[in-house]
């Protein structure tokens, strides 16, 4: 196996989570990625990699490095976001403190402990004399926590015939993950006088009707069948505003729902699904008026177990690991659906920690070395 430089990987991790890169559009006050990228280009050329930055909007900054194998081969990209959320009520977020084995700080899980491996597994190959074939591309990319700006910039850029993202998974091999599409339904009403119901059209309480609707159709998703990784979908009523004021009749109502899909769920289905909802309404009272929009889709993402990147990782992973690690999906979105859907074979493995998004975060650093030989492992075989 290869040697793991365990002291330079801590090391690593202790410097990524003391740099901010709190997501500028979580919290306008962030300096953005550009710092961090710059910190991970320099310890990656110094060990040998070529690096190029990439910046989609000013200051967010997404710093790619390559290490060519000695030999032809298969491309294989490690990726892991460099940003983080924000750290509101967070004690000392970049302390970086290590107690107990645990790293202390904001993203120190969620995921600069995936970063600090991925870079402890690009060390230990160019240490090696790079016996790895094809090519290895790390990439530490931008605004994962808001728009994924910094993944779908990459995608135009690098075509790798696989992709491991290493967001935290408990040393599991994640094949799986949900998606989502936000919706906005519109409901239209007449304003008038609250004395006058002859001439007003209370845009809420047609709004009710649909809401009741959306209840039952919940309740439906409840009964499908759920995917063996990720388990059922679903659906909530976000956010809702109507009306303008006690004594008039409300013009308007908008409701925001976010529907979560499983593998197999297409954007089409899902918005059909609400669309029928909508004109059912109309069949029943043909006065009744919406206005449907598609804000935002992300496609879930799954992986077949018997993928070449899967079975490299399952194989490097048991000999690193000394058991085999079991196949988990996970319910959150992730950057991993971008790659798939741009043709890599993708597939997500972690560290072990807690904190993703609260007010104490913190990664086992055991967990982080283990990460990176089973990363470094999996490139010999697959590339
Ligand atoms: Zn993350």
């Amino acid at each position: 196996m290869l040697a793991i430089d365990g002291g330079y990987i801590t090391r690593v991790l202790q410097d990524l989570v003391r740099i901010n890169s709190v997501n500028p559009l979580l919290d306008p006050s962030a300096p953005g990625e550009r710092e961090i990228a710059e910190y991970v280009g320099a310890a990656m050329a110094s060990a040998g990699a070529q690096v190029r930055y990439h910046e989609p909007r000013p200051g967010r900054v997404t710093v790619v490095a390559r290490l060519r194998g000695s030999k032809p081969g298969r491309s294989l990209m490690l990726n892991a976001h460099a940003d983080t959320v924000d750290v509101g009520g967070m004690d000392d977020p970049f302390s970086g403190e290590i107690r107990n084995g645990r790293l202390y700080g904001r993203g120190a899980f969620d995921m600069k402990g995936g970063l600090a491996a991925m870079m402890g597994a690009v060390k230990a190959l160019a240490d090696a004399g790079s016996p790895h074939g094809g090519e290895i591309l790390l990439a530490a990319v931008a605004d994962e926590e808001y728009a994924s700006l910094g993944t779908e910039e990459l995608v135009r850029h690098y075509r790798p015939d696989a992709a491991i993202v290493t967001e935290p998974t408990a040393l599991d091999v994640c094949l799986a993950h949900k998606g989502f599409a936000w919706f906005e339904v519109t409901t239209r009403g007449r304003a008038a006088h609250g004395s006058r119901y002859d001439l007003g059209i209370d845009a809420n309480m047609r709004m009710g009707r649909v809401l009741a609707d959306l209840d039952a159709l919940e309740r439906d998703l409840r009964g499908r069948t759920p995917h063996p990784l990720v388990g059922p979908p679903s659906l909530h009523a976000a956010t809702l505003a109507g009306g303008s004021g006690l004594s008039t009749y409300a013009a308007g109502c908008r409701l925001q729902i976010e529907r979560r899909t499983i593998p197999g769920e297409s954007r089409e289905m899902v918005t059909d699904e609400v669309r029928r909802l909508l004109r059912r309404q109309v069949e029943r009272d043909p006065s009744f008026q919406a206005d449907l929009e598609v804000l935002l889709v992300r496609e879930p993402f799954e992986v077949p177990e018997d993928a070449a990147i899967v079975r490299a990782l399952t194989e490097a992973s048991t000999t690193v690991l000394g058991r085999r690690p079991a196949y988990v999906g996970q319910t959150p979105w992730m950057d991993a659906a971008l790659l798939a859907a741009a043709g890599a074979e993708t597939v997500v493995m972690g560290a072990t920690g807690e904190g993703a998004h609260a007010k104490e975060e913190w990664v086992d650093l055991a967990s982080v070395h283990q990460l990176a030989g089973c990363l470094a492992e999996a490139a010999l075989l697959y590339c």
